[in-house]
């Protein structure tokens, strides 16, 4: 069949994108479904960071691809051996399909599927074939979706069924997941929020939903805060206002036990560590570029690094400075691993811990 889809042709080509135009819409041949796998009529997508990593190289993948990972539709026809979805089923639509089989998926932690990242990097479904062909030259697949464009021939494993009220994608696995998951915000805890676009108010979302007792919401909008306001946040700081992190650490006694950027910015990341408390945690969920900041504080304190990429996770412990590029270099190459609402499992998270606060507190 044919379907118009926005495909990325080069990688890198200099904003303002309204002039340089990196995205083409055009008419894609999509191959039926195979084996494993299913047809779904694209009834709403999201613009996410991911994509505008991918345009920008900051996350280079595969050309020409077409983008899209956020997505939900209806299934429309199934392959060989899809026995437990109907033609009609609402399915959103994840960008880490889990195989169920590998390592990281038999540990309880299928969003770190391996098969399912290499499928990711080199383009493919899970199956390793492409579906997506433009005058008989395959076309990659963005996170197994390719989203933007009116069908997708996706993996099982890249649906989940729901009910047909809910909408979400991305943006909820993502907010909600750092927050449930890798946080894993107890009841009773203060947070705070830095960027409020889908992923950041669905964190803030997640928070309310934890019992969070303080939650802090963080943007240059004053929209966005009120919106946040309205989910859940107990309190709003503007991130433009020069004292902000003393306001969150007047707020909340010293500074919150769990910051999240959401923002995906260096000063947001700055401004989330600086908000927590000593022996708090930050956690990240932004892609960050590859570039070396000042980390002003993390000198301070006995650090604890974590980043779970998809193949190869990484865990260390330093009592030194650490390159704040190899950081964001462990971020940006394993935000990847997302969430999933199966798998309930973790994003990348950077943890700073002092070594007197963790000596006199369990958490
Ligand atoms: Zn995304
Ligand atoms: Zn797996």
């Amino acid at each position: 069949m044919l379907v118009k889809a926005a495909v990325l042709n080069k990688i890198g080509l200099p904003p303002p994108y309204a002039t340089s135009r990196p995205l083409e819409i055009v008419d894609l041949d999509l191959a039926p479904p195979g084996r494993g796998e299913v047809l779904v009529r694209i009834r709403a997508a999201g613009l996410c960071h991911s994509d505008l990593s991918v345009i920008d190289g900051s996350r280079p993948r595969p050309t020409p691809m077409a983008l899209g990972h956020e997505a939900a539709g209806i299934v429309e026809a199934l392959g060989e051996f899809v026995t437990d979805l109907a033609v009609g089923d609402h399915v959103v639509l994840v960008f880490v399909p889990s195989c169920g089989r590998c390592g990281p998926c038999a540990a309880g932690r299928p969003a770190l599927c391996e098969p399912g990242a290499k499928a990711n990097g080199a383009g493919t479904l899970l199956s390793g074939e492409r579906r997506l062909s433009f005058r008989a030259e395959p076309i990659n697949h963005h996170l197994g979706v390719s989203a933007f464009g009116d069908h997708a021939v996706v993996a099982r494993e890249s649906c989940v069924k729901i009910d047909p009220e809910p909408l979400f994608g991305c943006a909820v696995l993502t907010g909600v997941g750092a927050v449930v998951n890798t946080a894993r915000v107890e009841p009773g805890c203060s947070v705070a929020v830095v960027g409020l676009g889908g992923v950041g108010l669905s964190a803030v979302l997640g928070a309310r939903v934890a019992g969070a007792r303080q939650i802090v919401a963080v943007d240059l909008s004053d929209e966005k805060l009120a919106f946040a306001r309205a989910l859940g946040a107990t309190h709003l700081v503007n991130a433009g206002a020069p004292d902000a992190v003393q306001t969150i650490r007047g707020l909340t006694g010293g500074g919150v036990e769990i910051a999240f950027d959401m923002a995906g910015a260096v000063p947001a990341l700055e401004l989330a560590y600086a908000a927590t408390a000593r022996g708090g945690t930050t956690v990240t969920a932004g892609l960050i570029a590859f570039v070396s900041i000042g980390f002003r504080h993390i000198w301070a304190y006995r650090e604890r690094v974590k980043a779970g990429a998809p193949a190869s996770p990484v865990a260390t412990e330093k009592a030194s400075t650490p390159s704040l590029s190899a950081i964001s270099g462990l971020i940006s190459s394993s935000v990847i691993s997302g969430t999933s609402m199966r798998s309930c499992d973790s994003l990348t998270s950077v943890s700073a811990t002092s070594s007197m606060a963790a000596a006199g507190r369990s958490r």
